[in-house]
């Protein structure tokens, strides 16, 4: 991944003079930062700019962020039209408050009057999550449609829902968070206090599990996969799909089981939110390509009749969605 320091020169832009205008996009994850300008189509103007931060606290880290903003602007070009901030978080959409962000343990920090003042105009904050789906709406695989769903698969599985033109946002903030949907009664325990959830079995996390618990009730038969992996601690879900794509027996099971709990959470979701486009988005999706034609395929056989006609979509953006989709967020009027 490209890193550049925060003393690094701004990144020089191929595309012609400084322009007025653009839009700068953050995205403050665990341990960095990605910043980008973009124009109103959330096309890249420059390369993104990258900021590790030490998880040392809101003033530190917002420090952090401010620097890849100012790193990531053109040289010579004006301020951007407008400023958003993506962050894993429960976020005050309206205000620019982090409720609760659990990877930087942080609550009730204001990040967007914070960032506000460093960059001296204002900051819109989203969460991550909502502003991938954003991006994926307004310029994505979502684009035309004013009933979309956007499911992130990672580590985690999220998602969000765009409804009648509306990204929602749900009483507390967290609308469309169908990683919890229970698929299996009584199943397996889950990071949330329930257990059979949609992640604990799809997610990354989850796939890394079971695939933990396959290797001890087979040790023999799993010795392939830990060998690939380098130790059972380290088995994860892209081991378990890159060792079914070189014929593993144990990952090839592991990995149509996970298709098929990945069918039942899908159906669930689009007879639940009834988009007309539903969008597969994730780190987790791309190294599986194949869910998306599952998807499609399980909601056209499975699904109540007008859900039935959801169309299924990779994501259009990569992991900079968020940044390119706070952006993009920050540069809509407020609703
Ligand atoms: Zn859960």
């Amino acid at each position: 991944m490209r890193s550049r320091k925060p003393s690094a020169r701004s990144p020089r832009s191929d595309h012609g003079p400084p322009r007025a205008g653009y839009l700068l996009g953050l995205d403050l994850g665990a341990t960095k930062v990605a910043a980008i300008a973009v124009d109103g189509s959330g096309r890249p103007l420059a390369p993104p700019v990258y900021v590790r931060h030490a998880n040392d606290g809101p003033t530190s880290v917002l420090r952090r962020v401010a620097q890849a903003a100012r790193v990531s602007m053109p040289e010579g070009w004006s301020r951007p039209r407008a400023v958003g901030l993506s962050i894993a978080a429960q976020v005050d959409a309206r205000t620019g408050l982090v409720h609760f962000a659990p990877n930087l343990r942080w609550r009730r920090v204001p990040a967007g009057a914070r960032l506000a003042r460093a960059l001296g105009q204002p900051v819109r904050v989203v969460n991550d999550g909502r502003a991938g789906a954003y991006a994926e709406w307004r310029r994505g695989a979502g684009a035309g449609c004013d009933d979309v769903f956007v499911l992130m698969m990672g580590t985690g599985i999220g998602g969000s829902a765009v409804v009648g033109g509306r990204l929602l946002e749900g009483g507390t903030n967290a609308a469309g968070e169908v990683g919890h949907l229970p698929i299996v009664s009584g199943g397996r325990p889950c990071h949330c206090p329930g257990a059979g959830c949609f992640e604990a079995y799809v997610g990354g996390w989850g796939i890394a599990s079971r695939a933990r618990d396959a290797v001890r009730a087979d040790p023999v038969a799993g010795r392939a996969l830990v060998a690939r992996a380098g130790s059972l601690r380290r088995l994860s879900a892209e081991t378990v799909f890159a060792a079914d794509r070189a014929g593993d027996p144990v990952a090839h099971r592991l990995v149509r089981e996970t298709e098929r709990y990945f069918r039942d959470g899908v159906v669930g979701v689009a007879n639940a939110f009834n988009p007309s486009r539903f969008v597969i988005a994730g780190g987790l999706a791309a190294g599986h390509p194949a869910f998306v034609r599952i998807a499609a395929r399980s909601i056209r056989d499975r699904c109540q009749p007008p859900a039935a006609r959801a169309i299924v979509r990779p994501a259009r953006f990569g992991p900079l969605a968020p940044a390119i989709g706070a952006a993009l967020y920050a540069a809509t009027p407020s609703r």
